[in-house]
């Protein structure tokens, strides 16, 4: 009998795999049965990766398993949710043991780390994509949203940005890296650590939050948009690990910082007024926030400043300054 769909979900996507109370029925029914906390909102988020697209052919399967997940678990992050359920549509050109046993691995690690339960899913035959449906909590009326910022708030970046383009530039030969740090980034563009447990620590304490997915200017500017404000950055405070400012020239290391994707920091807006409150409660986590700058009233204006001066991008390609 030819090894089917019921036989690859038994075999690569129930056994061992991390259960919750909260799921009454996961995998094996027609739908799942679930059950959200009382008082609390469900959050919902979704995202896709194709072969060829999102990530090439030399990406190890369990980081495409980590990924899919870690992408979703960052939108949950940026809206101060607590991850429970997710949900896979899988399409393979070919039953491949090696590459499912890979992937589920990736996929099994991170929903038992974010202490999340695999719900259900599709397995279809066609060109490699990976889908995935997270859902996750916040209480009633706590979601961090887009539209909260106000002129005066302080704008953070949790860890270090441009890691995961350096090491996309590095593999396409457009970066030259040593070995050690190569290493390191690429484990950023390939096991990137959503920032979950921040983004449910800045719950009534951001007046607005969003994940880094395709570069922090180009995400702060959807705050900008959604909160009708501007913004000043100052580029000298833009946190940076020793890999990007060891293998790329000042101007260079800013211009990834603010513009290269993947990798999942969160942004986010604190008031004056909370700012104390922050400094107790958040700023001890481990992807240490940094502060880099300050809402104005100038709507969808972002400001790059150096020494006090305007900050010219050594390319123009994406013209940061103007967002309207
Ligand atoms: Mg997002």
């Amino acid at each position: 009998m030819a090894f089917g769909e019921f036989d690859l979900i038994q075999t690569y996507f129930t056994q061992r795999w991390h259960t919750r109370d909260d799921a009454e029925v996961g995998i094996g029914d027609d739908g799942a049965i679930l059950t959200p906390a009382e008082g609390s909102q469900l959050i919902v988020a979704t995202d896709t990766m194709v072969a060829g697209v999102h990530f090439d052919a030399q990406t190890p399967a369990r980081a495409i398993g980590h990924k899919v997940a870690a992408v979703n678990l960052s939108d949950l992050a940026a809206m101060g949710a607590e991850p429970a359920w997710l949900s896979l549509a899988l399409t393979l050109p070919q039953l491949d043991h090696d590459w499912l046993t890979h992937f589920s691995q990736g996929l099994r690690e991170i929903c038992e780390y974010y202490n999340c339960q695999l719900i259900g899913g599709d397995t279809t035959q066609g060109p490699l994509t990976v889908t995935v449906t997270a859902q996750g909590f916040v209480p009633q009326g706590q979601a961090l949203r887009r539209d909260g910022a106000k002129p005066g708030d302080w704008i953070y970046v949790s860890g270090t940005l441009g890691d995961a383009g350096l090491a996309l530039a590095a593999q396409q030969h457009r970066a030259h890296i040593s070995d050690n740090h190569y290493h390191r980034v690429l484990e950023r563009l390939y096991f990137p650590s959503p920032r979950v447990a921040l983004g449910q620590s800045l719950r009534e304490i951001a007046s607005s939050a969003i994940d880094i997915s395709d570069g922090l200017a180009a995400d702060l500017g959807h705050i900008l948009k959604a909160s009708q404000v501007g913004a000043r950055i100052d580029v000298d405070e833009l946190p940076m690990s020793l890999a990007l400012t060891e293998s790329l020239t000042a101007d260079e290391a800013i211009d990834y910082a603010l513009s290269s994707g993947d990798d999942y920091e969160l942004c986010f807006t604190v008031p004056e007024s909370r700012r104390g409150v922050f400094d107790t409660l958040v700023a001890r986590h481990s992807a240490k926030p940094t502060c880099i700058g300050r809402v104005t009233n100038e709507a969808g204006r972002l400001k790059l400043e150096r020494d006090g001066e305007t900050w010219q991008a050594p390319s123009t390609r994406l013209g940061y300054e103007h967002f309207s």
